[in-house]
């Protein structure tokens, strides 16, 4: 009997479980460590702090995911991985031996600006940043790509006064425009090319010369890796996420697969990506299990774009063709119940 750790309850771990509670895999026994029974689905999080969706309506049951997998879920955090020794230490001391593991534990938010640990709001955990959100005021936030310029729209919408920091252009010029447009016409204090210095006590964003005061400084810059990937052992890339082969395995360590964002590919950092690795990885455990060859994937680099802006409007945009308007965000709240419904429901292969 293999022992399978999945290690997070990210969205291709998710679509992993829901597979299993429809086929489980004989011969092999599944563990799955995540630190919450509930998450939260970053794609409606703006959504949840503009107040059209509340915030049951954007979790996923995660203990209830993985029971109806059949797979065992400890509730916790895992704080170093030995991939040679094939062991996971839980933040509790707890030691999980595993024959096969696979990582989709995500990312956290670059924080080397000096002052950003300490003086700004992470964007990660969810869960903490929706609490702290409850009474919005006087907010920065600093990085403007999709997440940034979306809750930066979310917070206007509740009536928060909103400046937001852009160092460089996260989009392609057409949807730069779009995104540009639509933030200065909601009345967010849109500062492009401008970057964060240095967060100190009060909490004041140092740009440059600019000195300013706010309630709160969100910061929504880009991923960055897991610390404890570091002395994992695995083959990292100059960034610090885990190198794959063309079966999303571990180039040092095959018996180790890494999806979501902590892999490092070809491809841009979000949920619609780690979704697909999902569908793959949900075959290819299979197929380890029965030691048959693994199927490659297909990095996709122009996936699809759905940023919402504050209202029940959203841009969209795939490649060079791009659109706005309140359909758009229609079709995405769509997509996004759909994929609530799956998990809630458990009903996908
Ligand atoms: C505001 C915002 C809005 C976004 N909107 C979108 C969007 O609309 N569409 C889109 O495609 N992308 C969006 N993204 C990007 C997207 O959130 C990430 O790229 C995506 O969540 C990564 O998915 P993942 O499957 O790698 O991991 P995640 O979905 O982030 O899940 C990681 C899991 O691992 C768990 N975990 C973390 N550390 C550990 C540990 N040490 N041990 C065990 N478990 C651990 C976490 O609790 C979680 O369960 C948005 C991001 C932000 C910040």
């Amino acid at each position: 009997m293999k022992r399978v750790l999945l290690v997070g309850a990210g969205h291709a771990h998710a679509w992993v479980l829901s597979s299993l509670a429809k086929a489980p895999i004989y011969g092999a026994r599944f563990t799955l460590v995540s630190p919450s029974a509930r998450q939260l689905y970053s794609a409606m999080l703006p959504g949840v702090i503009a107040g059209h969706y509340r915030r049951e309506e954007a979790e996923f049951d995660v203990a209830l995911l993985a029971e109806r997998a059949y797979a065992e879920f400890i509730p916790g955090t895992v704080e170093s991985l030995d991939a040679e020794r094939r062991i996971a230490i839980l933040s509790d001391g707890r030691e999980i031996a595993f024959d096969m593991a696979s990582l989709n534990a995500g990312s956290r938010t670059e924080d080397a600006v000096p002052g950003s640990r300490e003086h700004a709001l992470s964007v990660k955990p969810f869960e903490r940043l929706v609490e702290r959100l409850r009474v919005v005021s006087h907010v920065a936030v600093a990085g403007g790509g999709a997440g940034g310029a979306e809750l930066a729209m979310a917070l206007r919408h509740r009536g928060g006064e909103v400046t937001l920091y852009s160092e460089r252009a996260a989009f392609s010029p057409e949807v730069a425009r779009r995104v540009e447009r639509r933030l200065r016409r909601v009345g967010v204090d849109y500062r492009p090319g401008m970057r964060v210095d240095a967060v100190e006590r009060g909490p004041l964003v140092v740009a440059g010369a600019a000195r300013q005061q706010f309630d709160l400084v969100l910061w929504a810059t880009g991923p960055a890796p897991l610390p404890w990937l570091a002395a994992s052992g695995l083959a990292l890339d100059e960034h610090g996420f885990v190198q794959v082969d063309r079966a999303l395995r571990s180039v040092s360590h095959p018996h180790v697969l890494a999806v979501g964002d902590c892999a490092a590919l070809d491809e841009a950092k979000s949920g619609v990506h780690s979704v697909r690795h999902g569908r793959l990885l949900a075959q290819n455990l299979r197929k380890l299990v029965a030691g048959e060859a693994l199927e490659p994937y297909q990095p996709r680099p122009r996936a699809l774009l759905l940023l919402t802006c504050g209202a029940r409007y959203a841009i969209a945009a795939r490649g060079g063709w791009s659109t706005e308007g309140r359909l758009v965000w229609w079709w995405k709240n769509a997509i996004d119940r759909r994929w609530m419904r799956r998990l809630n429901a458990t009903g996908a292969r």
